[in-house]
Protein backbone atom coordinates (compact mmCIF):
# COMPACT_ATOMS: atom_id res chain seq x y z
CA UNK A 1 0.00 0.00 0.00
CA UNK A 2 1.76 3.16 -1.57
CA UNK A 3 0.26 5.33 1.14
CA UNK A 4 1.26 7.31 4.41
CA UNK A 5 -0.61 8.03 7.50
CA UNK A 6 0.34 10.45 9.89
CA UNK A 7 -0.43 10.11 13.38
CA UNK A 8 -0.11 13.27 16.18
CA UNK A 9 0.32 11.61 20.02
CA UNK A 10 1.51 8.64 21.16
CA UNK A 11 -0.49 8.71 24.37
CA UNK A 12 -2.79 6.43 25.18
CA UNK A 13 -5.22 6.95 21.70
CA UNK A 14 -1.74 7.20 19.45
CA UNK A 15 -0.62 4.43 21.04
CA UNK A 16 -4.34 2.37 19.98
CA UNK A 17 -3.91 3.57 16.01
CA UNK A 18 -0.39 2.04 16.20
CA UNK A 19 -1.54 -0.99 17.84
CA UNK A 20 -4.24 -1.12 15.07
CA UNK A 21 -2.29 -1.00 11.83
CA UNK A 22 0.05 -3.40 13.69
CA UNK A 23 -2.69 -6.08 14.12
CA UNK A 24 -3.58 -5.88 10.54
CA UNK A 25 -0.40 -6.33 9.62
CA UNK A 26 0.07 -9.20 11.71
CA UNK A 27 -2.51 -10.76 10.10
CA UNK A 28 -0.76 -10.10 6.91
CA UNK A 29 -2.48 -7.37 5.32
CA UNK A 30 -0.78 -4.45 3.62
CA UNK A 31 -0.57 -1.82 5.52
CA UNK A 32 0.28 1.87 5.18
CA UNK A 33 3.33 3.55 6.09
CA UNK A 34 2.76 5.00 9.60
CA UNK A 35 4.39 7.66 11.19
CA UNK A 36 3.57 8.40 15.13
CA UNK A 37 4.71 12.45 15.63
CA UNK A 38 5.53 13.06 20.11
CA UNK A 39 6.17 15.82 20.95
CA UNK A 40 7.76 14.13 24.09
CA UNK A 41 10.76 12.14 24.69
CA UNK A 42 8.56 8.50 25.60
CA UNK A 43 5.39 8.03 24.75
CA UNK A 44 1.93 7.41 27.23
CA UNK A 45 0.94 10.66 26.84
CA UNK A 46 -0.52 12.62 30.25
CA UNK A 47 0.56 8.76 32.22
CA UNK A 48 4.14 9.68 30.87
CA UNK A 49 4.29 11.68 34.41
CA UNK A 50 7.60 14.23 34.68
CA UNK A 51 7.99 16.82 37.72
CA UNK A 52 8.62 19.67 35.23
CA UNK A 53 5.53 21.97 35.04
CA UNK A 54 5.61 25.31 32.57
CA UNK A 55 8.04 24.85 29.89
CA UNK A 56 10.20 21.85 29.06
CA UNK A 57 13.65 21.52 28.29
CA UNK A 58 13.24 22.18 24.68
CA UNK A 59 10.68 25.26 25.79
CA UNK A 60 7.45 23.54 24.51
CA UNK A 61 4.46 23.87 27.15
CA UNK A 62 4.74 20.69 29.51
CA UNK A 63 1.92 18.02 28.46
CA UNK A 64 1.73 16.39 31.54
CA UNK A 65 -1.24 16.86 34.02
CA UNK A 66 -1.03 14.20 36.12
CA UNK A 67 0.57 14.17 39.34
CA UNK A 68 2.66 11.97 42.53
CA UNK A 69 0.13 8.83 44.13
CA UNK A 70 -2.49 9.69 41.33
CA UNK A 71 -4.50 6.42 41.20
CA UNK A 72 -6.68 5.32 38.53
CA UNK A 73 -10.36 7.49 39.24
CA UNK A 74 -12.36 4.61 37.96
CA UNK A 75 -12.18 1.27 37.97
CA UNK A 76 -9.36 -0.35 35.81
CA UNK A 77 -12.36 -3.17 34.44
CA UNK A 78 -13.75 -0.27 32.66
CA UNK A 79 -10.60 0.48 30.30
CA UNK A 80 -9.13 -3.03 29.91
CA UNK A 81 -7.77 -3.75 26.71
CA UNK A 82 -10.20 -5.99 24.76
CA UNK A 83 -6.94 -7.39 22.84
CA UNK A 84 -4.44 -7.20 26.25
CA UNK A 85 -5.98 -8.20 29.63
CA UNK A 86 -4.31 -7.11 32.73
CA UNK A 87 -3.46 -10.81 33.66
CA UNK A 88 -1.79 -11.12 30.49
CA UNK A 89 0.28 -8.17 31.30
CA UNK A 90 1.05 -8.99 35.24
CA UNK A 91 0.87 -12.14 35.11
CA UNK A 92 -1.98 -12.46 37.69
CA UNK A 93 -5.43 -10.50 38.36
CA UNK A 94 -4.36 -7.27 40.18
CA UNK A 95 -6.76 -4.77 42.32
CA UNK A 96 -8.92 -2.68 40.59
CA UNK A 97 -7.59 1.44 41.29
CA UNK A 98 -3.56 0.91 39.96
CA UNK A 99 -1.55 4.17 40.67
CA UNK A 100 -0.54 5.85 37.36
CA UNK A 101 2.72 3.80 37.10
CA UNK A 102 1.24 0.60 37.22
CA UNK A 103 -1.37 1.50 34.24
CA UNK A 104 1.50 3.43 32.34
CA UNK A 105 3.45 -0.18 32.51
CA UNK A 106 0.14 -1.81 31.25
CA UNK A 107 -0.43 0.94 28.42
CA UNK A 108 3.12 0.58 27.29
CA UNK A 109 3.13 -3.60 27.61
CA UNK A 110 0.89 -3.68 24.99
CA UNK A 111 3.01 -1.59 22.52
CA UNK A 112 5.89 -3.05 23.45
CA UNK A 113 4.74 -6.78 22.52
CA UNK A 114 3.46 -4.90 19.65
CA UNK A 115 6.79 -3.84 18.33
CA UNK A 116 6.06 -0.33 17.06
CA UNK A 117 8.23 2.22 18.61
CA UNK A 118 10.31 2.31 15.98
CA UNK A 119 6.91 3.88 14.11
CA UNK A 120 7.45 6.71 16.37
CA UNK A 121 9.59 10.18 16.43
CA UNK A 122 10.01 11.10 19.71
CA UNK A 123 11.17 14.71 20.74
CA UNK A 124 9.31 15.97 17.52
CA UNK A 125 6.48 18.46 17.69
CA UNK A 126 4.22 19.49 14.96
CA UNK A 127 3.66 22.63 14.40
CA UNK A 128 1.42 22.98 11.20
CA UNK A 129 -0.62 20.87 9.09
CA UNK A 130 -1.64 21.76 5.76
CA UNK A 131 -4.26 20.41 3.30
CA UNK A 132 -3.65 20.93 -0.58
CA UNK A 133 -7.09 20.04 -2.53
CA UNK A 134 -4.97 19.88 -5.82
CA UNK A 135 -2.95 16.81 -4.63
CA UNK A 136 -5.22 15.75 -1.86
CA UNK A 137 -2.20 15.13 0.39
CA UNK A 138 -1.44 16.62 3.94
CA UNK A 139 2.08 18.35 4.78
CA UNK A 140 3.21 18.45 7.67
CA UNK A 141 5.65 20.71 9.43
CA UNK A 142 7.35 19.04 12.58
CA UNK A 143 10.15 20.49 14.52
CA UNK A 144 12.86 17.65 15.64
CA UNK A 145 13.27 19.26 19.07
CA UNK A 146 16.70 17.35 20.03
CA UNK A 147 18.33 18.26 16.58
CA UNK A 148 16.26 21.61 16.72
CA UNK A 149 15.49 20.94 12.92
CA UNK A 150 12.40 22.09 10.92
CA UNK A 151 11.36 19.35 8.07
CA UNK A 152 8.08 19.02 6.19
CA UNK A 153 6.87 15.60 4.56
CA UNK A 154 3.65 14.58 2.84
CA UNK A 155 0.67 12.39 4.40
CA UNK A 156 -2.58 11.05 2.56
CA UNK A 157 -3.91 11.06 5.88
CA UNK A 158 -3.53 12.54 9.34
CA UNK A 159 -4.82 11.10 12.73
CA UNK A 160 -5.04 13.86 15.77
CA UNK A 161 -4.25 12.43 18.56
CA UNK A 162 -3.27 15.12 20.74
CA UNK A 163 -5.27 14.82 23.77
CA UNK A 164 -7.87 18.03 25.73
CA UNK A 165 -6.67 17.46 29.04
CA UNK A 166 -2.94 19.58 28.95
CA UNK A 167 -4.12 23.01 27.86
CA UNK A 168 -5.59 24.73 31.17
CA UNK A 169 -8.85 26.66 31.47
CA UNK A 170 -8.02 29.61 33.65
CA UNK A 171 -10.44 31.75 35.40
CA UNK A 172 -9.17 34.93 36.99
CA UNK A 173 -11.33 36.43 40.18
CA UNK A 174 -10.58 39.76 41.65
CA UNK A 175 -7.86 39.90 44.32
CA UNK A 176 -5.63 36.79 42.30
CA UNK A 177 -2.85 39.49 42.01
CA UNK A 178 -2.42 40.60 45.27
CA UNK A 179 -3.47 37.07 46.94
CA UNK A 180 -0.44 36.04 49.20
CA UNK A 181 -0.10 32.44 48.92
CA UNK A 182 0.16 30.52 45.69
CA UNK A 183 -2.61 30.04 42.84
CA UNK A 184 -2.01 27.38 40.62
CA UNK A 185 -4.13 24.98 38.03
CA UNK A 186 -4.68 21.38 38.15
CA UNK A 187 -2.59 20.91 35.19
CA UNK A 188 0.58 22.19 37.26
CA UNK A 189 -0.06 20.39 40.28
CA UNK A 190 2.41 18.07 41.37
CA UNK A 191 2.68 16.65 44.94
CA UNK A 192 -0.18 17.11 47.72
CA UNK A 193 3.07 16.80 50.41
CA UNK A 194 3.13 20.58 49.45
CA UNK A 195 -0.16 21.49 51.26
CA UNK A 196 0.65 19.19 54.26
CA UNK A 197 -0.49 21.72 57.14
CA UNK A 198 -2.45 24.01 55.22
CA UNK A 199 -5.56 25.58 54.30
CA UNK A 200 -6.80 25.29 50.83
CA UNK A 201 -9.29 26.60 48.21
CA UNK A 202 -10.16 24.40 45.19
CA UNK A 203 -12.46 26.25 42.84
CA UNK A 204 -14.40 23.47 40.59
CA UNK A 205 -16.17 20.54 41.03
CA UNK A 206 -15.28 17.85 37.96
CA UNK A 207 -12.40 14.86 38.79
CA UNK A 208 -9.80 17.14 39.37
CA UNK A 209 -11.14 18.74 42.22
CA UNK A 210 -12.61 15.51 43.63
CA UNK A 211 -9.15 14.04 43.54
CA UNK A 212 -6.62 16.72 44.18
CA UNK A 213 -8.63 17.63 46.90
CA UNK A 214 -8.59 13.96 48.06
CA UNK A 215 -4.96 13.94 47.63
CA UNK A 216 -4.28 16.90 49.59
CA UNK A 217 -6.72 15.45 52.54
CA UNK A 218 -4.30 12.16 52.37
CA UNK A 219 -1.25 13.72 52.32
CA UNK A 220 -2.14 15.95 55.49
CA UNK A 221 -4.04 18.89 54.23
CA UNK A 222 -5.52 21.55 57.28
CA UNK A 223 -8.85 21.70 55.17
CA UNK A 224 -10.25 21.62 52.11
CA UNK A 225 -13.14 24.51 50.90
CA UNK A 226 -14.11 23.53 47.58
CA UNK A 227 -15.92 26.57 45.80
CA UNK A 228 -18.75 25.27 43.12
CA UNK A 229 -20.46 27.72 40.21
CA UNK A 230 -23.55 25.67 39.63
CA UNK A 231 -23.92 22.70 42.09
CA UNK A 232 -21.93 21.08 44.96
CA UNK A 233 -20.63 17.31 44.35
CA UNK A 234 -22.17 16.63 47.18
CA UNK A 235 -20.28 13.76 48.35
CA UNK A 236 -19.85 12.53 52.42
CA UNK A 237 -16.58 14.48 52.90
CA UNK A 238 -14.14 14.41 55.96
CA UNK A 239 -14.85 16.56 58.75
CA UNK A 240 -12.22 19.32 57.47
CA UNK A 241 -13.98 19.46 53.84
CA UNK A 242 -16.41 22.09 52.99
CA UNK A 243 -18.33 23.22 49.77
CA UNK A 244 -19.15 26.68 49.24
CA UNK A 245 -20.76 28.34 46.82
CA UNK A 246 -18.89 30.33 44.20
CA UNK A 247 -15.83 32.39 45.14
CA UNK A 248 -16.56 35.78 44.63
CA UNK A 249 -13.50 37.63 45.54
CA UNK A 250 -9.72 37.26 47.73
CA UNK A 251 -7.83 39.42 49.37
CA UNK A 252 -4.16 38.67 50.14
CA UNK A 253 -5.07 36.07 52.77
CA UNK A 254 -8.78 35.43 52.24
CA UNK A 255 -11.37 34.13 50.00
CA UNK A 256 -15.41 35.47 49.87
CA UNK A 257 -17.87 33.52 49.07
CA UNK A 258 -21.16 34.70 47.02
CA UNK A 259 -23.27 33.74 49.87
CA UNK A 260 -21.37 36.12 52.00
CA UNK A 261 -19.16 33.54 54.00
CA UNK A 262 -15.20 34.35 53.86
CA UNK A 263 -12.58 31.97 54.93
CA UNK A 264 -8.62 32.23 55.53
CA UNK A 265 -6.65 30.02 53.14
CA UNK A 266 -2.96 29.29 52.31
CA UNK A 267 -3.21 28.56 48.37
CA UNK A 268 -5.91 28.48 46.12
CA UNK A 269 -6.39 25.43 43.04
CA UNK A 270 -8.23 26.35 39.81
CA UNK A 271 -9.75 22.55 38.74
CA UNK A 272 -11.07 24.80 35.77
CA UNK A 273 -11.00 22.45 33.35
CA UNK A 274 -9.52 22.10 30.00
CA UNK A 275 -9.12 23.30 26.62
CA UNK A 276 -9.63 21.68 23.44
CA UNK A 277 -6.42 23.23 21.97
CA UNK A 278 -4.81 22.59 18.14
CA UNK A 279 -2.06 25.55 17.32
CA UNK A 280 -1.16 23.01 15.11
CA UNK A 281 -3.99 23.21 12.87
CA UNK A 282 -5.46 26.03 10.44
CA UNK A 283 -8.80 27.22 10.90
CA UNK A 284 -10.63 24.51 8.06
CA UNK A 285 -8.94 22.18 9.88
CA UNK A 286 -9.00 22.63 13.39
CA UNK A 287 -11.88 20.92 15.58
CA UNK A 288 -14.11 22.88 18.01
CA UNK A 289 -15.46 21.64 20.25
CA UNK A 290 -16.87 21.83 24.02
CA UNK A 291 -16.07 18.91 26.42
CA UNK A 292 -19.22 16.48 25.42
CA UNK A 293 -19.36 12.93 24.56
CA UNK A 294 -21.11 14.30 21.28
CA UNK A 295 -18.09 16.08 20.02
CA UNK A 296 -18.42 18.60 17.24
CA UNK A 297 -18.06 18.20 13.54
CA UNK A 298 -16.84 14.56 13.71
CA UNK A 299 -18.41 11.82 12.20
CA UNK A 300 -18.91 8.44 14.05
CA UNK A 301 -16.79 10.27 16.77
CA UNK A 302 -13.83 10.27 14.64
CA UNK A 303 -13.70 11.81 10.62
CA UNK A 304 -13.79 15.34 10.27
CA UNK A 305 -17.11 15.73 8.48
CA UNK A 306 -15.52 19.27 6.58
CA UNK A 307 -12.34 16.66 5.02
CA UNK A 308 -12.95 13.32 6.24
CA UNK A 309 -9.62 12.15 5.47
CA UNK A 310 -8.87 13.83 8.49
CA UNK A 311 -9.17 12.07 11.83
CA UNK A 312 -9.47 13.17 15.97
CA UNK A 313 -9.03 10.10 18.47
CA UNK A 314 -10.15 10.69 21.76
CA UNK A 315 -11.92 14.17 21.81
CA UNK A 316 -14.86 13.26 23.29
CA UNK A 317 -15.41 13.50 27.23
CA UNK A 318 -14.64 10.28 28.07
CA UNK A 319 -16.63 7.71 30.76
CA UNK A 320 -14.78 5.33 28.55
CA UNK A 321 -11.14 5.52 28.18
CA UNK A 322 -8.74 3.15 26.55
CA UNK A 323 -11.03 0.43 25.10
CA UNK A 324 -13.01 3.42 23.42
CA UNK A 325 -9.56 4.78 21.35
CA UNK A 326 -9.24 0.95 20.47
CA UNK A 327 -12.56 0.78 19.41
CA UNK A 328 -12.01 4.25 17.14
CA UNK A 329 -8.67 3.58 16.15
CA UNK A 330 -9.76 -0.02 14.84
CA UNK A 331 -12.52 2.05 13.34
CA UNK A 332 -10.37 4.72 12.07
CA UNK A 333 -8.09 2.04 10.94
CA UNK A 334 -10.79 0.66 8.42
CA UNK A 335 -11.70 3.78 7.04
CA UNK A 336 -8.20 4.46 5.91
CA UNK A 337 -7.59 0.86 4.75
CA UNK A 338 -10.96 1.31 2.26
CA UNK A 339 -12.64 -1.71 4.56
CA UNK A 340 -15.12 0.93 5.82
CA UNK A 341 -16.77 3.35 3.32
CA UNK A 342 -17.07 6.97 4.67
CA UNK A 343 -20.68 8.62 2.96
CA UNK A 344 -19.05 11.33 0.54
CA UNK A 345 -22.39 13.60 1.11
CA UNK A 346 -21.61 15.80 3.07
CA UNK A 347 -25.19 16.05 4.49
CA UNK A 348 -24.80 12.80 5.75
CA UNK A 349 -22.02 13.14 7.51
CA UNK A 350 -23.15 16.30 8.91
CA UNK A 351 -26.47 14.72 10.28
CA UNK A 352 -24.58 12.21 12.07
CA UNK A 353 -22.93 14.44 14.38
CA UNK A 354 -26.70 16.05 15.08
CA UNK A 355 -28.29 12.96 15.84
CA UNK A 356 -25.16 11.75 18.06
CA UNK A 357 -25.71 15.25 19.95
CA UNK A 358 -29.51 15.25 20.20
CA UNK A 359 -29.04 11.37 21.37
CA UNK A 360 -26.80 12.67 23.98
CA UNK A 361 -28.71 15.59 24.96
CA UNK A 362 -32.12 13.23 25.57
CA UNK A 363 -30.24 11.31 28.40
CA UNK A 364 -30.81 12.60 31.91
CA UNK A 365 -28.24 11.44 34.27
CA UNK A 366 -24.75 10.03 34.30
CA UNK A 367 -26.63 6.76 34.30
CA UNK A 368 -27.59 7.94 30.84
CA UNK A 369 -24.53 9.09 30.04
CA UNK A 370 -22.51 6.18 30.77
CA UNK A 371 -25.09 3.64 28.36
CA UNK A 372 -24.90 6.12 25.79
CA UNK A 373 -20.66 6.42 25.43
CA UNK A 374 -20.97 2.25 26.29
CA UNK A 375 -23.32 2.17 23.10
CA UNK A 376 -20.74 4.46 20.88
CA UNK A 377 -18.16 1.71 21.84
CA UNK A 378 -20.61 -1.09 20.54
CA UNK A 379 -21.36 0.58 17.35
CA UNK A 380 -17.90 0.92 16.39
CA UNK A 381 -16.78 -2.22 17.81
CA UNK A 382 -19.22 -4.05 15.36
CA UNK A 383 -17.75 -2.51 12.26
CA UNK A 384 -14.20 -3.85 12.65
CA UNK A 385 -12.22 -6.93 13.91
CA UNK A 386 -11.53 -5.39 17.69
CA UNK A 387 -12.07 -8.45 19.43
CA UNK A 388 -15.97 -7.69 21.14
CA UNK A 389 -16.24 -7.48 25.04
CA UNK A 390 -19.09 -7.54 26.98
CA UNK A 391 -19.05 -3.69 26.97
CA UNK A 392 -22.51 -3.77 29.04
CA UNK A 393 -20.71 -5.67 31.96
CA UNK A 394 -18.41 -2.63 31.95
CA UNK A 395 -20.97 0.21 31.87
CA UNK A 396 -22.36 -1.94 35.18
CA UNK A 397 -18.68 -1.80 36.76
CA UNK A 398 -18.81 2.35 35.97
CA UNK A 399 -22.26 2.34 37.78
CA UNK A 400 -21.40 -0.30 40.80
CA UNK A 401 -18.46 2.36 41.18
CA UNK A 402 -20.59 5.29 41.09
CA UNK A 403 -22.63 3.85 43.97
CA UNK A 404 -19.44 3.29 45.67
CA UNK A 405 -18.33 6.85 45.71
CA UNK A 406 -21.35 7.84 46.94
CA UNK A 407 -20.92 5.42 49.98
CA UNK A 408 -17.40 6.86 51.02
CA UNK A 409 -15.49 8.89 48.39
CA UNK A 410 -12.71 8.09 50.85
CA UNK A 411 -12.79 4.53 50.27
CA UNK A 412 -14.34 3.75 47.22
CA UNK A 413 -10.42 2.50 46.07
CA UNK A 414 -11.11 -0.09 48.06
CA UNK A 415 -13.37 -1.88 46.03
CA UNK A 416 -13.10 -4.63 43.49
CA UNK A 417 -14.84 -5.32 40.52
CA UNK A 418 -15.04 -8.62 37.70
CA UNK A 419 -12.67 -8.31 34.36
CA UNK A 420 -15.16 -8.32 31.26
CA UNK A 421 -12.09 -9.74 29.56
CA UNK A 422 -11.09 -12.48 31.64
CA UNK A 423 -13.93 -13.19 34.00
CA UNK A 424 -11.45 -12.98 37.07
CA UNK A 425 -12.87 -10.73 39.79
CA UNK A 426 -9.69 -8.00 40.88
CA UNK A 427 -8.48 -9.04 44.33
CA UNK A 428 -8.90 -6.49 47.30
CA UNK A 429 -6.13 -4.25 47.17
CA UNK A 430 -3.94 -5.09 50.10
CA UNK A 431 -3.71 -1.54 52.16
CA UNK A 432 -6.80 0.90 52.02
CA UNK A 433 -6.39 3.57 49.67
CA UNK A 434 -6.08 6.61 52.72
CA UNK A 435 -3.25 4.80 54.48
CA UNK A 436 -1.25 3.76 51.05
CA UNK A 437 1.06 6.93 51.00
CA UNK A 438 3.88 4.96 49.26
CA UNK A 439 1.96 3.96 45.58
CA UNK A 440 5.02 2.58 43.58
CA UNK A 441 4.37 -0.54 41.33
CA UNK A 442 6.53 -3.03 43.34
CA UNK A 443 3.77 -2.07 46.47
CA UNK A 444 1.28 -1.79 44.50
CA UNK A 445 1.37 -5.20 42.96
CA UNK A 446 2.91 -7.16 45.83
CA UNK A 447 0.50 -9.77 47.39
C1 LIG B 1 -5.17 14.37 35.85
C2 LIG B 1 -5.81 13.37 34.95
C3 LIG B 1 -6.16 12.13 35.45
C4 LIG B 1 -6.74 11.18 34.62
N1 LIG B 1 -7.04 9.97 35.18
C5 LIG B 1 -7.59 9.03 34.39
C6 LIG B 1 -7.89 7.73 34.94
O1 LIG B 1 -7.70 7.49 36.14
N2 LIG B 1 -8.40 6.78 34.13
C7 LIG B 1 -8.61 7.05 32.80
O2 LIG B 1 -9.03 6.13 32.10
N3 LIG B 1 -8.34 8.25 32.27
C8 LIG B 1 -7.86 9.25 33.02
N4 LIG B 1 -7.59 10.46 32.47
C9 LIG B 1 -8.04 10.73 31.08
C10 LIG B 1 -6.99 10.74 29.99
O3 LIG B 1 -7.51 11.68 29.08
C11 LIG B 1 -6.83 9.42 29.26
O4 LIG B 1 -6.53 8.39 30.15
C12 LIG B 1 -5.72 9.40 28.19
O5 LIG B 1 -4.48 9.85 28.68
C13 LIG B 1 -6.07 10.19 26.94
O6 LIG B 1 -5.18 9.74 25.94
P1 LIG B 1 -4.84 10.56 24.63
O7 LIG B 1 -3.82 9.78 23.90
O8 LIG B 1 -6.10 10.90 23.92
O9 LIG B 1 -4.25 11.95 25.13
P2 LIG B 1 -2.93 12.24 25.97
O10 LIG B 1 -2.73 11.21 27.01
O11 LIG B 1 -3.09 13.65 26.40
O12 LIG B 1 -1.74 12.11 24.90
C14 LIG B 1 -1.58 13.03 23.85
C15 LIG B 1 -0.16 12.97 23.34
O13 LIG B 1 -0.01 13.88 22.24
C16 LIG B 1 1.25 14.54 22.33
N5 LIG B 1 1.18 15.81 21.60
C17 LIG B 1 0.38 16.86 21.87
N6 LIG B 1 0.58 17.85 20.97
C18 LIG B 1 1.54 17.41 20.12
C19 LIG B 1 2.17 17.97 18.96
N7 LIG B 1 1.85 19.20 18.51
N8 LIG B 1 3.11 17.24 18.32
C20 LIG B 1 3.44 16.00 18.77
N9 LIG B 1 2.86 15.42 19.85
C21 LIG B 1 1.91 16.11 20.51
C22 LIG B 1 1.46 14.70 23.82
O14 LIG B 1 2.81 14.91 24.17
C23 LIG B 1 0.89 13.38 24.37
O15 LIG B 1 1.88 12.40 24.47
C24 LIG B 1 -7.01 11.47 33.26
C25 LIG B 1 -6.68 12.72 32.76
C26 LIG B 1 -6.09 13.66 33.58
C27 LIG B 1 -5.73 15.02 33.03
Amino acid sequence: MNTRVAVIGAGPSGLAQLRAFQSARAKGEEIPEVVCFEKQSNWGGLWNYTWRTGLDEYGEPVHCSMYRYLWSNGPKEGLEFADYSFEEHFGKQIASYPPRAVLFDYIEGRVKKAGVRDWVRFSTTVRMVDYDAKTGKFTITAHDLANDRMYSEDFDNVIVASGHFSVPNVPEYPGFDRFNGRVLHAHDFRDAREFAGKDLLILGTSYSAEDIGSQCWKYGAKSIIVAHRTAPMGFNWPDNWKEVPRLDRVDENTAYFADGSSAKVDAIILCTGYKHHFPFLPDDLRLKTANRLAASDLYKGVAWVHNPKLFYLGMQDQWFTFNMFDAQAWWVRDAIMGRIAIPSDKAALLKDVTDRIAAEDAGEDAHDAIHYQGDYVKELIAETDYPSFDVDGACEAFFEWKDHKKQNIMTFRDNAYRSVITGTMAPVHHTPWKDALEDTMESYLRN
